[in-house]
């Protein structure tokens, strides 16, 4: 029998060979199978089995044809949509028009009408989707906590099944090298990534974030060079984060709404991509499974955005699965479903066993039922897939209690409630309160307690025997990386931050959190001014948030207010050791720039040792040494700035004037002109430059280069 496995192809020959020996002798089929061919009729011919044996296979062959095309290793196609709220797609019900193509997309496949994000926070739920296990298993619950090697991960284990896998994601937050998502390249080809801090001058779009379209134009180049083999892709698009900045032409329609405007942007970019997959031929035959990491709560229970509560706006997701040659097409599958069920599901889609580990559950059998086909041969349709409907719902999150100190919270959606452990514990009747207004805790004492019950054990059964984490360990250049995204790095207390649900709830401070969330982000966009209320507001109301007074210090600082400003970043250097060089870093900043340059030494070299990887910290360093007679140091520290990053314009600006005034005139021009080229508008570059050229005796270029620093400072005066 071996034998004859060895010689036909494709496993779908293999079960025609295994229902043939049903019926014909052992001994026949090893005398035919030496003249088995690929082809089914040929085999069936050269068989000469008796009427009944053909008809059987015949039956057969039929039987088996969707089994041989799943046993094919079907291309998987993984789309991930940050930030899209559950109400925003027209296949779950809006009637907003934004999402024609997901529409047309969901008329091909499986809607999951009640799926639920395990945790409303990107990397944790990516972790969740790619692992298929809880957040309390797979531990990443703050940006920068590390994969586990041990934690089964969809990329890897197709990998080992001779997928060919690459990953094309829209911002930092996913970026392994940036150090925010480590460990999630593992099992990946290719992982597209490359996100980075602004420098001065480039906007978020160039650095911290792609826009949908770009990315889908790295995956499309990535297409049309692609290996042999089936095919594991995985496509993030950002754009439906915070900030809401659409292209001109969704920011324009959508002025009123710039949310819904990038979920309509996120739809033309999705035209993109599907037209991309037909002319590759991988649409018709690869599964795709397209969902939302989590959704936004836009000002609902009072939260801006998302990280903290647990409520529907943010947990809610779409979810749609189109199977290869649109099998269960037009399926509703309403049983409540999980993320942590997508990478079981895709695995049992090609056939690959699911590890044990994986805690979710394939979602195959549940479409089955809910098939077209199925409700139509059943009596009473409502009880397709009711074995599942009753299945709870856990979702967590630990960022209020890591970023600010407060509880966390915990939730679970079963029978028509959801429950929330929290500090002041919340209970809805989903049935009658879908908006979930009204807190039935008090009113309904036993079927809270059940509830938490039942939540401790799942739990409880969740929560595995993992492994202690490590924590994340971010630098000054991680930390500012989060920051500029909007988020607080984790407090420096593990034991803090995982202690029981026993502190402050954040229903009590979610205003707190909003303030900060928005303190960031103006930061980020250089509106200091707009950012010092937001973060005084959040001091006010709880001075050990150290986060705050830190970036409270650094807008200061840009203002130019340097008595505000180096109180409090003083203070901020003693407060956490994960802040700690930050913090140094811009006391050495306020120091300098308000003329004490020696104080700001000691600063800028803690800031370097901590963060030898911060090309800015060198920077500064070397500027501050250039400052006190330190020259052959301040060198050396802008070399080390430039190795890290060629393209700094103020290290290569600072380099090439020291060796001109130096006297070395033939070193100082290749940085020179490498700073003029990077900012071709800086008056700066073009003068220093003239300078070199006269002492290298070009006076013409001298020339030019002058000319050029008058021009560009005419452009820059005002008009009259
Ligand atoms: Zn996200």
């Amino acid at each position: 029998m071996r034998r004859i496995k060895a010689r036909v192809q494709g496993l779908a020959d293999i079960f025609v060979v295994k229902r043939v020996v049903r019926f014909v002798s052992l001994r026949r089929v090893m005398r035919d199978s030496e003249r088995l061919q690929n082809s089914r009729s040929a085999e069936i011919r050269r068989l000469k089995l008796n009427w009944r044996g053909r008809m059987l296979i015949f039956l057969s062959v039929l039987l088996i044809l969707p089994t041989a095309a799943a046993a094919a290793k079907p291309n998987i196609i993984l789309i991930t949509l940050d930030t899209v709220r559950a109400d925003r797609v027209g296949f779950l019900g809006s009637t907003r028009g934004l999402t024609p193509t997901l529409d047309a997309l969901a008329q091909h496949g499986v809607i999951f009408s009640r799926a639920y994000s395990q945790a409303p926070l990107t990397t944790a739920s990516h972790a969740t989707i790619l692992t298929g296990t809880f957040p309390q298993f797979h531990g990443v619950n703050e940006f920068g906590e590390p994969l586990r090697d041990d934690l089964p991960f969809l990329p890897a284990l197709l990998k080992q099944q001779g997928y060919r896998t690459a990953a094309f994601v829209g911002s930092l937050v996913l970026d392994p090298a940036a150090g925010l998502a480590p460990g999630f390249d593992r099992g990946f080809d290719f992982y597209d990534a490359g996100f980075r801090k602004p420098l001065l001058g480039e906007d978020r779009f160039q650095t911290l974030e792609r826009r949908g379209a770009k990315v889908i134009d790295h995956a499309k180049v990535w297409l049309s060079k692609r290996p042999e083999g089936p095919l594991f892709l995985w496509i993030h698009l950002y754009d439906a984060h915070d900030p809401y900045d659409p292209p001109k032409l969704y920011a324009e329609r959508f002025a009123h709404s710039p949310y819904d405007g990038e979920i309509a942007y996120l739809d033309s970019c999705m035209s993109k991509l599907l037209w991309a997959l037909r002319t590759e031929k991988l649409l018709d035959d690869s599964v795709i499974a397209l969902m939302s990491d989590h959704g936004e709560a836009l000002g609902q229970h009072s939260e801006e955005t998302h990280g903290i509560f647990l409520y529907d706006e943010t947990i809610h997701i779409p979810l749609l699965l189109k199977l290869p040659n649109n099998r269960y097409r037009q399926t509703h599958v309403a049983s409540r479903v999980g993320l942590v069920d997508v990478a079981p599901t895709l695995l049992d889609i090609a056939g690959i066993p699911i590890p044990d580990t994986m805690q979710g559950h394939s979602l195959l059998s549940l479409v089955q039922k809910n098939s077209t086909a199925a409700t139509r041969n059943t009596q009473n349709s409502e009880s397709a897939g009711t074995d599942r409907a009753a299945a709870p719902i856990y979702s967590e999150s630990e960022y209020s209690s890591r970023a600010f100190g407060w509880s966390s919270l915990r939730s679970l959606r079963m029978g028509k409630y959801l429950f929330v452990e929290a500090p002041r514990s919340e209970l809805y009747d989903e049935s009658v309160d879908p908006l979930e207004q009204h807190n039935l805790a008090q009113v309904n004492p036993a079927v809270r307690d059940t509830l938490q019950a039942k939540l401790n054990e799942v739990r409880r059964d969740s929560i595995g025997a993992s492994e202690p984490r490590n924590g994340a360990n971010l630098d000054k250049a991680q930390v500012e990386r989060l920051n500029a995204l909007g988020y607080v790095a984790a407090r420096s207390t593990q034991e803090e931050a995982t202690a029981p649900i026993n502190r402050t709830d954040p229903k009590d401070k979610i205003d707190v959190a909003n303030c900060m969330h928005e303190g960031l982000m103006q930061i980020e966009e250089g509106r200091y001014g707009e950012a010092v209320p937001k973060l005084e507001r959040v001091l006010a109301e709880q001075p050990d948030i150290v986060a705050a007074r830190l970036q409270l210090g650094i807008a200061f600082s840009r203002l130019g207010q340097y008595d505000k400003a180096l109180p409090l970043l003083r203070q901020s250097t003693q407060e956490s050791p994960d802040l700690a060089g930050s913090a140094h870093y811009e006391l050495g900043v306020a120091l300098f720039a308000s003329g004490d340059i020696p104080g700001s030494v000691p600063d800028f070299e803690f800031a370097v040792a901590r963060s030898p990887q911060s090309s800015d910290a060198h920077y500064s360093l070397g500027s501050a040494y250039a400052q006190t007679d330190r020259a052959a140091d301040a060198i050396k520290e802008l070399l080390t700035a430039l190795h890290l990053t060629p393209q700094h314009y103020m290290a290569n600006l600072l380099l090439g004037r020291i060796f001109s005034l130096q006297g070395d005139a033939q070193t100082s021009l290749p940085y020179l002109k490498k700073a003029s080229q990077i900012r071709p508008d800086a008056v700066d570059a073009h003068l220093f430059l003239a300078d070199t050229y006269e002492q290298l005796n070009r006076p013409n270029e001298a020339q030019a280069e002058r000319q050029a620093a008058n021009l560009k400072k005419l452009s820059t005066q005002p008009a009259h």
